[in-house]
């Protein structure tokens, strides 16, 4: 197989016989050793197409991996499988100033394509705190959300185009600038957010949008959840389109970011029950910050908050949002974490992760809970610290989470996929002829089940 597979790439890109060693599964606080067969760095898509052949014709089992930013178990490897790996395939192919789009390679770094589109006045409203390390291939396969899925949308509706190589080797090349395109099946969606298990996918066309001129942000606190949904309700109306960011953290998260060993200082005072992170992207500084800048006004006047901070400047607004993005100071406070990424209506958020906080606190080996998230998604992630990792504890943590997600119609997942880690939970957010037919695309498309094996359903 490695003899195989350097006759295609070349032996500058394959790394084995001990060399895979170099490598991680993981990027976010996992230093082990990769474990696999090999790597390969496939430099075009027609290298892939010929990688996938091979691994097709002697049913070789491979995981891609992309950024490794996943928080999922996803990209997770056996010394029996072959790891492939897009980092070589990372160019920035066009930037069409008229189609406002731009075409890139998976490998590319996403930070990179949104600074590309910058440069020429445009702009790529897809951000998360992992935006320096996370792949285009590893975002569109998780349908990645983050910050402005409010106003934007998940990746899935900023994809134009998109090329991906089938478990077989076929290529599935649509690499289309058009908004609209009705013509049969959208057959990019079989590949969105499918984690890497029905094919690779090597290019894509993402939709940009004019870039915004002006950026105005807050935070304010808050002592009632009903309040937060009334503070969404008031700034979308006032903002009018305007409004991209609405995020909520709970206090104990709040003071965890904002007390030592954290070395960010806190906007506000720590004593209020919510905080949330409003963000405004408009055309004129001035008057946008102005408006902002009175609706938070009136929002003290009729006590919808209790306590509100602008930022006046880019420094202070990029210290606000990095308390927001930073979460890994929260998961620095314990040796092992486990985390969420779940939604729930909005209206039923703040009692849900009441119940699950007076549950966690009593078991004496849970240490830390941190909730947070994107309210204005429904998306709330929990961070929580425990003692060990021992399947005991996952699973008590896991119960009390996940408990009432099928009652009030939630997902295990909004935006990090389900991987390996969430799998046995799947059936909580989908019903059972929802798996079967995805249990029958992946048997379809990867009769041998060589790609991604185990994640998201097995056949
Ligand atoms: C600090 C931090 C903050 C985060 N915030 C957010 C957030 O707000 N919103 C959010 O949605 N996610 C967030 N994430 C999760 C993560 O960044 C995303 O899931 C990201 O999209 C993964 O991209 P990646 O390139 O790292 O993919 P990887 O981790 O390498 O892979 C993810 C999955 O995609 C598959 N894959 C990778 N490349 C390809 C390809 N070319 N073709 C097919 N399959 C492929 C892998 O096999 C795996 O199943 C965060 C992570 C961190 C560490």
């Amino acid at each position: 197989m490695i003899a195989a597979l350097e006759k295609i790439v070349g032996q500058n890109n394959v790394l084995a016989h001990g060399k895979e060693k170099s490598r991680f599964t993981h990027i976010w606080k996992t230093d082990l050793p990769l474990e696999a067969l090999a790597v390969v760095f496939p430099q075009t898509t027609e290298d892939l197409s010929a990688i996938l052949k091979l691994c097709h014709q002697e049913k070789q089992e491979v995981v891609v991996h992309g950024g490794l930013t996943n928080l999922v178990g996803a990209t997770q490897t056996e010394k029996k499988q072959l790891v492939i790996a897009l980092d070589k395939m990372n160019q920035i192919e066009e930037l069409d100033e008229k189609s406002r789009t731009i075409t890139v390679q998976a490998g590319v770094i996403l930070e990179n394509a949104i600074d590309a589109a910058a440069d020429k006045n445009l702009f790529l409203p897809l951000s998360f705190g992992a935006k320096g390390s996370a792949q285009v291939g590893g975002i569109v396969s998780t349908n990645a959300g983050g910050l402005r899925v409010f106003r934007y949308g998940m990746t899935r509706q900023m994809v134009l185009g998109l090329e991906a190589v089938l478990p077989d080797g076929t290529i599935i090349s649509s690499l289309k600038k058009i908004i609209k395109d009705n013509s049969g099946y959208d057959l990019k969606q079989l590949f969105i957010g499918a984690e890497g298990t029905l094919g690779i996918v090597t290019k894509v066309v993402f939709r940009l949008q004019e870039k915004p001129q002006s950026r105005s942000s807050a935070i304010v606190g808050i002592n009632h959840y009903e309040q937060v949904i009334q503070m969404l309700k008031f700034m979308e109306k006032g903002l009018a389109g305007t409004l991209t960011g609405f995020e909520l953290m709970w206090q104990r998260t709040y003071r965890a970011i904002t007390q030592p060993p954290s070395a960010y200082a806190p906007p506000l005072p720590d004593h209020y029950t919510y905080y949330v992170f409003i963000e405004c992207l408009g055309s004129n500084a001035e008057n946008d910050f102005e408006r902002l800048e009175s609706l938070i006004g009136e929002a003290l006047e009729n006590e919808m908050i209790e306590d509100g901070v602008l930022a006046q400047s880019e420094r202070e607004l990029q210290s606000i949002w990095k308390i927001r993005e930073d979460v890994s100071v929260l998961a620095d406070l314990a040796k092992y974490d486990q985390h969420f990424d779940i939604s729930l209506p909005i209206p039923v958020i703040g009692a849900e992760v009441d119940r699950a906080i007076e549950q966690l606190e009593k078991l004496d080996f849970v240490e830390k809970i941190f909730p947070f998230g994107h309210v204005a998604d429904g998306n709330i992630h929990f961070i929580i610290g425990k003692k060990d990792n021992s399947p005991e504890i996952i699973q008590a943590i896991n119960a009390i989470i996940y408990a009432e997600l099928a009652r009030h119609k939630g997902s295990v997942s909004a935006e990090h996929g389900i991987g390996l880690d969430k799998k046995a939970f799947l059936s909580t957010s989908r019903t059972a002829n929802e798996i079967e037919l995805m249990q029958l695309l992946k048997k379809t498309l990867d009769p041998h089940g060589i790609l991604n094996p185990g994640r998201i359903v097995s056949p």
